[in-house]
């Protein structure tokens, strides 16, 4: 385990504490804010068990590259596949 890795896990335990304790807190502030009771409405209304069974049925018979197409782009010059967003091709280096 390097320091690194040692430094990531306490300060992750630190905020997973902090979150911890102060989640009440923070449904008390969504309850006054009228939040959940807008959710809970929005729930009961809309998400259905058949709209539920609707999206995990499109969620599972769309194939995973129409998401890929959405976030990635194809260079012009050299046809790599660009997963970031940038105006420079990371392979070729020409404007996309
Ligand atoms: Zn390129």
């Amino acid at each position: 385990m390097t320091l690194a890795s040692r430094k990531r896990l306490v300060a992750g335990s630190a905020l997973l504490l902090i979150g911890l304790a102060n989640l009440g807190m923070f449904v008390n502030w969504l309850e006054t804010l009228g939040v959940l009771a807008w959710a809970r409405r929005v729930c009961d209304q809309y998400i259905t068990g058949t709209s539920v069974t609707v999206i995990a049925a499109l969620l599972i018979l769309l194939p995973s590259g129409t998401v890929i197409a959405v976030c990635a782009q194809r260079c012009k010059v050299c046809d790599v596949l660009l997963f970031r967003r940038g105006k420079y091709c990371s392979e070729c280096g020409s404007r996309v």
